[in-house]
């Protein structure tokens, strides 16, 4: 990914991803106006950090992406596999609906979703010109989310996979995210054999890989242009939010997404 700077904000951007086409970022947690285990740039309204800092790091953070505020549209996170389509922002009275992939083909419509250790998936298609962001803990994953999420482009915007590029975000890595041998055991039955390889074990522990297993996921549904971040948050604490390293005392970092105006071509 390419590291960039606005406004006194840090934040990634997918090389695969034409920025001429395409406004995304992945926010890192500096430049914020929030503070403790919260600092800086937090975006999550429901860990405990004060309200109006949340709502001053939202407006920070679509300033630095060069979005309007109001065009955003957001879902309420819930390691499920509900996918939403919206033509238009969320207004002001609208509740989140709870989903966790979001895609549109407006662009007046900018997608944001909030990270701590899951993992961000962007999607575009330059063809049918749509966009989407997948939430992906290690419960989307299971239901193989990636997969779900390019069969929904397919049949809302007609997307061919293999047209699309797809961007695996920063999240924790294979090295970092110990899991129970329960979760092995779930692995295995949905993936069968190729689960396998998901997993590790070190002096005794085991780890899941949640970059491989969304990557397997992806390509399962035609996806040929991948890109891995390789940024893991549970190692980089400067820089990201991890509820895992940070015992779910953190705040959550921004992912978003929105296609730039034809005009722009
Ligand atoms: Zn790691």
């Amino acid at each position: 990914m390419n590291r960039c700077e606005a406004n006194g904000l840090r934040y990634y951007q997918f090389e695969g991803l034409p920025t001429d086409q395409v406004d995304h970022a992945v926010f890192t947690r500096l430049g914020g106006a929030s503070s403790g285990a919260y600092s800086a740039l937090n975006l999550g309204g429901t860990v405990g950090d004060k309200p109006e800092a949340v709502v001053e790091n939202h407006r920070r953070l679509f300033k630095a992406a060069g979005r309007d505020y109001e065009s955003r549209f957001d879902v309420w996170q819930v390691h499920g596999t509900t996918m939403v389509y919206s033509d238009q922002p969320r207004s002001q009275d609208q509740k989140h609906q709870p989903a966790d992939g979001i895609f549109t083909d407006n662009p007046d419509v900018t997608l944001i979703m909030r990270f701590a250790d899951c993992v961000p998936l962007v999607l575009y298609d330059p063809v049918n010109r749509a966009v989407g962001l997948v939430h992906a803990g290690w419960q989307g994953t299971l239901l193989r989310i990636g997969e779900l999420a390019v069969d929904y482009m397919r049949e809302r915007f007609n997307s061919d996979p293999a047209n699309l590029f797809a961007g695996i975000g920063p999240s924790i890595c294979g090295s970092c995210y110990e899991v129970g041998e329960d979760v092995r055991e779930r692995f295995l039955k949905t993936f069968e054999a190729d689960g396998r390889s998901f997993f590790s074990e070190r002096n005794g522990s085991l780890y899941l890989d949640l970059w491989g297993a969304n990557a397997y996921s992806l390509r399962k549904a035609g996806v040929r242009q991948i890109e891995q971040s390789g940024l893991c948050t549970a190692e980089n604490l400067d820089e990201w939010y991890s509820y895992r390293k940070e015992k779910g005392f953190t705040g959550r970092f921004g992912v978003v997404i929105g296609l730039k105006h034809a005009e722009h071509k």
